[in-house]
């Protein structure tokens, strides 16, 4: 028997990072709607059947609040859960950075000029890079935040 390992997405991901995936995954950080928001957004990918929505409150250029909902795989659901706690807080500047940064670590965006973003837990996830139909699950939450700031400045 030949057997293929595709079944287990995780497989050749690290012990230490998965840990990290599944910590976010079963205890996702900023999960739920938030009370007040300036911003939303909604992501889908279809190929994994991920569905993430996200929910920002920006005043004076600062992401103030943020939630996500979703479901879908754990690559999906702990990415989102990862990304809220990496751009809470930040300017909207700032958090674009840290997009570009987290895209530019599956090779997908080109390096933008400036301070480089420390990615930390992030970094976690750049095993997925292993297996390319998961870099949409990766990413998902991701570019839902970035269209949610671009509808936030129009
Ligand atoms: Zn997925």
């Amino acid at each position: 028997m030949n057997a293929r390992n595709e079944g287990g997405a995780m497989g050749g991901v690290e012990e230490l990072y998965r840990e990290v995936i599944l910590d976010h995954f079963k205890s996702p950080r900023n999960k739920g709607k938030l009370n007040r928001k300036t911003s939303s957004s909604e992501g889908l990918n279809p190929l994994c059947g991920d569905q993430i929505s996200v929910e920002v409150l920006i005043e004076n250029g600062r992401i103030k609040e943020i939630g996500f909902e979703g479901h879908g795989c754990a690559i999906s659901q702990s990415s989102a859960s990862m990304m809220t706690a990496a751009v809470k807080g930040k300017t909207v500047d700032e958090a674009a950075s840290a997009v570009n940064a987290f895209k530019r670590m599956f090779g997908i965006a080109e390096a933008a000029p400036g301070t480089p973003v420390e990615l930390g837990d992030l970094e976690a996830l750049e095993g997925v890079k292993k297996y390319p139909v998961r870099i949409k699950c990766a990413l998902l939450s991701w570019n839902t935040l970035q269209q949610a700031m671009s509808d936030a400045g129009k």
